[in-house]
């Protein structure tokens, strides 16, 4: 376990600080090869000790080396997240399904950070791995087969297809942000209709929690409905860690809803 820990934690973190860079380029339509990273600010290149997971930024206080302007926490976040869950991945989850999984957080991850900073979310980590997510799980490598896989990835889709038409109605404009749909539909297709459904459990809960902290300390808390017509919240972080918790839990899920 120890050993692990010290080989594998530095590794994943190299890993998270490219889904940093993913999600930052896939969202600009840049290249991912290359150039190599600069800071956004002053478009000076960045070395290689300067680029050392979390520890660069604590180093260098949060701030570019050159220009001086801040370095978003987001880097270490995504990098710590990736760390973490990938860790736990390894250590809690069959060794056959840790690929398949692998690539479910690495794109979960990515749209995490990518749907906080900008509120888009990258079709090439959610809807164009919808296939990945149903081969995987007819080969095996994810414990549900290509009918819940399919399945999963329909029921993601038009569930939140109703809740937005419903929203519509009442409200005439959409709820529910394009990237989210794509994000559901790639949820289902690795998770099955019951993952699916219970990270939109999670999900919905952790958002409503974050609304309702966020309603709270904001200033306006004494007027709630210029709060809601006002404040957006990206939803796809939320269903993103839904989907996390659920992968890690869902065991526990199956054999209660076997043995009640
Ligand atoms: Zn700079």
């Amino acid at each position: 376990m120890f050993q692990s820990l010290i080989i594998l934690i530095p590794l994943f973190l190299c890993w998270g600080s490219f889904l940093n860079v993913l999600a930052y380029r896939l969202i600009l339509n840049q290249s991912i090869i290359t150039p190599r990273s600069s800071c956004p600010h002053c478009e000076s290149l960045i070395a290689w000790y300067d680029n050392i997971p979390v520890i660069s930024w604590l180093l260098l206080g949060a701030k570019c080396r050159i220009c001086k302007n801040s370095i978003s926490l987001l880097y270490p976040f995504i990098e710590i997240l990736t760390a973490v869950t990938l860790f736990l991945l390894y250590t809690y989850i069959p060794h056959h399904y840790f690929f398949g999984y692998f690539v479910f957080f690495s794109a979960l991850i990515v749209t995490i950070r990518s749907d906080i900073e900008t509120m888009l979310i990258s079709r090439y980590v959610t809807l164009f791995l919808v296939p990945v997510g149903v081969y995987l799980s007819a080969q095996g490598l994810l414990p549900l087969s290509l009918r819940e896989s399919i399945f999963g990835a329909l029921f993601g889709y038009f569930f939140l297809f109703i809740i937005n038409s419903v929203f519509k109605y009442f409200r005439n404009v959409d709820g529910i942000g394009e990237g989210d749909f794509d994000l559901l539909l790639f949820i289902g297709s690795f998770t099955g209709i019951i993952g699916c459904w219970i990270s939109i459990t999670i999900g919905s809960l952790l958002g409503s929690l974050y609304g309702m902290c966020t309603l709270l300390l904001s200033h306006q808390s004494h007027d709630v409905t210029t709060y809601l017509q006002t404040t957006r919240i990206p939803f796809g972080p939320f269903l993103a860690f839904g989907a996390i918790i659920f992968t890690f839990i869902q065991q526990q899920i199956f054999h209660y809803l076997l043995f009640q």
